[in-house]
């Protein structure tokens, strides 16, 4: 299949395009029509390397609603360095996206200045675990419209010690949004997330 058969608008084949993707990776094959066409709660095992940021972000971004301001959608990742990746490729993959924001939020940086940004009107978050808490704790990151919530590279996350912060955001999301649980290994702690915050989730290899 090619992007345009899996369900993806012209402006963002566009972008891909200008990437140099032309074929959807076996992760993206499967994750991109499940995301675009159920909003059932998605486990996928997936590796580093496999396009996995597309997977996830393409059908969430030909979803989004750019008249809206409200932020939609946060991607929680392990690191800095990633959290700044994925941003970058979601600019890229919505450069032909009028009105669709993005923003990486991590620790080590002004918090004042993610929160000029934040006020401005930003539809997608990508944030490191420790820092997104601390935006939702001074309330400068409104969660009560997100429709849906990214766990990526969720064992690294958890490895890394950010148990009471991914706890801390999937307790006060709302309800009905969709969560996309990517890892690379499912250990108990990684079950206990999909476990006690996924209904009945659809599973996905690479
Ligand atoms: P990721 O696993 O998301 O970190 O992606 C790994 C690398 O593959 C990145 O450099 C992507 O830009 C690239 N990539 C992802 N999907 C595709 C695709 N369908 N075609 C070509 N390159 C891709």
């Amino acid at each position: 299949s090619t992007f345009k058969e899996l369900g993806l608008n012209k402006n963002i084949i566009k972008a891909l395009t200008d990437l140099g993707y032309e074929n959807p990776t076996e992760i993206q094959l499967k994750a991109i029509p499940q995301v675009l066409s159920s909003s059932e709660d998605l486990k996928a095992f997936a590796q580093t390397g496999t396009g996995k940021t597309a997977a996830f972000s393409l059908p969430i971004l030909e979803q989004i609603d750019a008249e809206s301001k409200d932020t939609q959608v946060v991607i929680l990742s392990p690191t800095r360095e990633l959290a700044l990746q994925i941003a970058n490729n979601i600019e890229e993959f919505s450069k032909y996206l009028d009105g669709v924001k993005t923003l990486a939020v991590y620790g080590g940086a002004s918090i004042e200045d993610q929160i000029k940004k934040l006020k401005r009107g930003v539809q997608i978050v990508v944030g490191t675990p420790g820092r997104t808490v601390d935006l939702i704790n001074r309330k400068q990151l409104k969660l009560n419209n997100i429709k849906w919530l990214v766990l990526d590279e969720a064992d690294e996350m958890l490895n890394m010690g950010f148990k009471d912060e991914l706890d801390k955001v999937l307790a006060v999301t709302p309800k009905e949004k969709q969560t996309l649980l990517f890892s690379a290994t499912f250990p108990q702690e990684v079950e206990r997330i999909a476990k006690n915050y996924m209904y009945k989730p659809v599973e996905l290899s690479a």
